[in-house]
């Protein structure tokens, strides 16, 4: 997509029901977004995806759903309540702020004002557990799903009986009070996260990291991203995060640059042990080989289902100003993976009339008990309704005409359309 075509792109993903921006009756919230119809449905279909993939496909990892508001110690022993700030700086004459860290020249603003000292700026949201908003009741938001499963390593490890190396995935919403949201989706106040947290024999950590960049890479082009969008990016060892002892990133070039997707850490033993001092609780494992007790280290694969959501309804969409054949009325067309489309199929009876309706209400139904969500769409002509499909990405529509209904060779038949070609065949219902 042309960097240019970006807003056009913001308008479609509001006409037809897929992000919009929050609140909008109330004037809105700034970079705060909810999805529609449509939307709801892609984002819980990728999110099935990673489940599917990093959870059902593999006998190594198991699945957790923690709480969001965790006993604040856990902020504490994650350094979160210290460390997860960022620097921001303020334009002195404008008074807008910055990530100090974001900035191409530090001596000035983008307005070419001079800058405030730079000061830690938290990203933990607070809040208050019970009536009394004083100090004992403070609590957060969580900035990151996984301590959720850092907390949780023990009991998940004894009751799934898994051995080391075995991992624990976790999706859920995250939430930070970021200096500088923005880029539509990409970064917000409050996302989604999917995580997993594989945990490894110390001496294995450097292979699991590698077979990790290496899975999740193959994962994004797999759905869809392509090889030329998307590259690795290995954090300088004086950038790393206080937990990490390695961390690459994949990286998606964005219409305004490249942005990051997923992070890959190798987060060593820092968080059990960070646990085990705060808790008072063991946190090692017992190696049945050498016997021996160990604290395992951690390989995190840490992505954002809104940003990769994000960049694969960019990679797939396409405007076509004269339409496909070059001489039409415009057209936009949704390429997205066929797992990820919000519906299917589309069912449409040529024209609203029986008997065409009561099958095309017959071939809906079969769908459906066959587990597919399925669009019914009777009214307007077809090519009109062909169009509406390819604009929200429907893979398929399928299309009952009078020869599907009639005595003859293709009584029982349906014409099967399909978005990316627009051949149509008949198939047999
Ligand atoms: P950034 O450098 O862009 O702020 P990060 O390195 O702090 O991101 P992580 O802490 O590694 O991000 O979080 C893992 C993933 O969660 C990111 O790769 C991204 O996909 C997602 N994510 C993080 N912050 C946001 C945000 N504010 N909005 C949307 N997604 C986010």
């Amino acid at each position: 997509m042309a960097s240019d075509q970006f807003e056009q792109f913001v308008a479609w993903a509001k006409r037809r029901g897929v992000i919009w921006p929050s609140s909008e009756i109330y004037g809105g919230l700034a970079n705060s977004y909810d999805y529609g119809p449509i939307g709801v449905e892609m984002k819980n279909r990728l999110k099935a995806h990673w489940w599917r993939t990093m959870v059902h496909e593999r006998d190594d990892i198991v699945g957790l759903d923690s709480a969001i508001i965790l006993n604040p110690k856990v902020w504490e022993a994650s350094g979160h309540t210290e460390n997860f700030a960022d620097p921001l700086v303020e334009d002195v004459v404008t008074h807008k702020r910055y990530r100090q860290d974001q900035l191409t020249d530090l001596t000035k603003s983008p307005d070419g004002n001079p800058l405030s000292e730079p000061r830690s700026f938290n990203l933990l949201f607070k809040t208050f557990i019970g009536a009394a908003e004083d100090s004992q009741s403070v609590a957060y938001l969580r900035g990151e799903t996984c301590q959720g499963i850092f907390i949780n390593f023990k009991q998940v490890h004894e009751i799934s009986r898994q051995k080391i190396p075995f991992g624990i995935a976790q999706i859920g919403k995250a939430f930070r009070n970021e200096i500088t949201p923005g880029n539509f989706t990409f970064r917000t106040r409050e996302f989604e996260q999917m995580e997993l947290e594989f945990f490894v024999q110390p001496a294995d950590a450097a292979e699991w990291f590698e077979h990790w960049v290496a899975s999740r890479l193959a994962w994004y082009v797999d759905l869809g991203l392509s090889q030329e969008r998307l590259r690795l990016f290995k954090h300088p060892k004086s950038q790393l995060a206080h937990y990490s002892k390695g961390t690459t990133d994949i990286e998606y070039q964005f219409p305004w640059g490249w942005g990051e997707l997923e992070g890959i850490a190798n987060r060593g033993d820092y968080d059990l042990i960070q646990h085990q001092k705060f808790s008072g609780k063991d946190m090692s494992v017992f190696d049945e080989e050498t016997k021996e007790k160990f604290t395992p280290w951690v390989i995190e694969p840490s992505g954002g289902v809104d940003r990769a959501l994000l960049a694969l309804l960019i990679e797939a969409w396409q405007f076509h100003p004269k339409g496909r054949s070059g001489e039409g009325e415009e057209e936009t067309v949704l390429g997205l993976n066929a797992k990820l489309a919000a519906y299917d199929a589309a069912v449409l009876p040529l024209i609203k009339k029986e008997p065409l309706l009561k099958k095309a209400a017959e071939l809906v139904k079969k769908l459906r008990a066959d587990g597919q969500h399925v669009f019914y769409d009777e009214s307007g002509s077809i090519g009109r309704r062909y169009r509406r499909m390819d604009e929200i990405g429907t893979p398929i529509c399928y299309t009952v005409d009078f020869e599907s209904v009639e005595d003859g060779p293709n009584k029982g038949t349906v014409t099967a359309r399909d978005r990316d070609t627009m051949e149509q065949k008949r198939v047999t219902i």
